[in-house]
Order: C-alpha cells, then structure tokens, then sequence
C-alpha cells in the first residue's frame, strides 16, 4: 500500500516513522517548503506544493497512492480543503489526522476568539507587552496594533508588515516550562496570544502560573464529513482497515 502524508507536524513525522516501520506500506511525506532546515520524517520525502487541487489529483493517480493521511498543522485550512477535494476526485481515501485543541483549566484567563484580525483588536485591552506566538504567517494581523510590544516567536524570519514596536525570537520547539517561565519573566510578558494548536502546554501553564491572560485564536473549520483521527495510533487503525 502506498499512503501520501501531507505532513509539517510532529504527528506527520510520527506517522511516517510508524508505516516505514511496517510490512507492505511504503510512505511518501510531502512537506510545504516553508522551513528551510525542515525536520525530515523517514520514508520518502517531496517538498512544495501540488498545484491545487487538479496537480494533488493528478499526483494521487500518477503516484498510484492508495490512501492519503492528511496530517498537517490544525490551521493550514487550504491544504485540508485541496486534499477533501483531491482525494475525492481521484477515488483515493482520506484521512484527516488532527489532535485534539487545549482545554481550559482552573486558574486560566482564556479569551477564545474566531480569527487573528479579532485578537488583534482584543490585545490592547489585555496588556502592553504581548507574547506572540502564532507563526510567521499571521504576524501582519498585529501590524496595525501600535499600542503594544511584541515579542514574535517564529521558527523562519517573519515577512513585512510588521508591528512597529517588535522583537522577534526564531526558535523551534518542543519548549519547557521552565523555559517559557523565564522568557515571560525576562520580557514582562502581560498577554499571550497563540493558535488553538494542541499539543505541548507549556506556554500555556507559564502563562497560568503568572495569572496571564491568554488570547486563544480557534481553529479554522474541518470540511464537512471528512474522515478524523486524533492520534497516530487512530491513523495506524484506519490504515490497517
Ligand atoms: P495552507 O495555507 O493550508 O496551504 C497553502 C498551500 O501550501 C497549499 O495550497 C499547498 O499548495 C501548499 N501546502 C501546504 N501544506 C503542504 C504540504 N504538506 N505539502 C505540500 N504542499 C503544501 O498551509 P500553511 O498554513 O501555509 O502551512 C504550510 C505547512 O506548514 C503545512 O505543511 C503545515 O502542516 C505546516 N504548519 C502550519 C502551521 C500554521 O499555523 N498554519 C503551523 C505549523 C506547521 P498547492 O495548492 O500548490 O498544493
């Protein structure tokens, strides 16, 4: 069986770690491009974008794969959307492989909010010095939010716009709470705002042990009756039948 993992997560790479692993599955991980040292999965790899929705289509039939597990980022909606849509013109089962967003706890000052250009508006009435923590791509919402510092924390440089008072911070996780505790410490963080990403807490308990307020951005919508798992282990089940 050949299976296409679109990948750029931890749980991509897991993933594709667990089929090379396993008899009669050969995996091809395709990553976006957007890392310029990305963590490679093992089994094959391509890296860049199909073309929309008729290249990923033409891919599926032309690569004869058997099944497609899309395990990317929570927030990378269009490429969920070129995958339903592809697979489904193709004729080849789909996956969507997402773990599950963070659930609030005693002592949490959460404000959920739809999109980034909302936490944007939020932000100025929370705090001066913003911990931002959304990636790269989404910087330029908070170009505009000259009431407050930034510090951005991105695995790449960020693109112009920026906000006008900002430091940025290019690091790649898996982060501490040890760590985030003294990098909320050293900068005064007042306000933390990050993507309802799931995955390591970290930041989130930091910021719940120093009585922060945390903007929490939702994720973006699933396409309707899509395929779901919440784990690796979920993924491997539905690959076996
Ligand atoms: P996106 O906006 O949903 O996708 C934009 C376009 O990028 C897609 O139409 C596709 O181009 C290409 N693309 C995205 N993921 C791809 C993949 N795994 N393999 C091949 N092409 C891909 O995606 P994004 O939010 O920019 O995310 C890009 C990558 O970064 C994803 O792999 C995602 O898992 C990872 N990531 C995203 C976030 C986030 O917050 N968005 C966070 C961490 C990691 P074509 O239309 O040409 O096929």
């Amino acid at each position: 069986m050949r299976v296409l993992v679109l990948g750029g997560t931890t749980e991509g790479r897991a993933l594709a770690s667990a089929c090379a692993a396993m008899p009669g599955i050969e995996v091809i991980s395709s990553l976006a491009g957007r890392t310029r040292s990305p963590l490679l999965p093992e089994g094959d790899v391509r890296i860049g974008g199909f073309g929309g929705v008729d290249g990923l289509a033409g891919y599926l039939r032309e690569r004869g794969i058997d099944a497609v597990v899309d395990a990317t980022h929570p927030f990378a909606a269009t490429m969920t959307a070129h995958a339903v849509a592809a697979s489904a013109r193709a004729g080849v089962p789909l996956l969507v492989l997402r773990r599950a967003g963070w659930a609030e706890q005693p002592g949490d000052v959460w404000h959920r909010v739809a999109d980034l250009a909302t936490a944007a508006d939020l932000v100025p009435g929370l705090g001066e010095r913003v911990f931002l923590t959304t990636g790269r791509q989404s910087i330029a919402a908070f170009a505009g939010v000259d009431a407050c510092w930034f510090l951005s924390r991105s695995v790449e440089p960020p693109a112009p716009p920026l906000p006008q008072r900002v430091e940025v911070l290019l690091d790649r996780g898996p982060f501490t709470v040890e760590g985030e505790r003294s990098l909320l410490a050293e900068h005064r963080i007042d306000v933390l705002v990050t993507k309802d990403s799931g995955g390591s807490t970290a930041k989130l308990d930091a910021a719940r042990e120093r009585g922060l307020p945390v903007v929490l951005v939702d994720r973006p919508p699933l396409p309707p009756a899509t395929d779901t798992a919440p784990s690796v282990e979920a993924a491997l089940d539905w690959l076996a039948q």
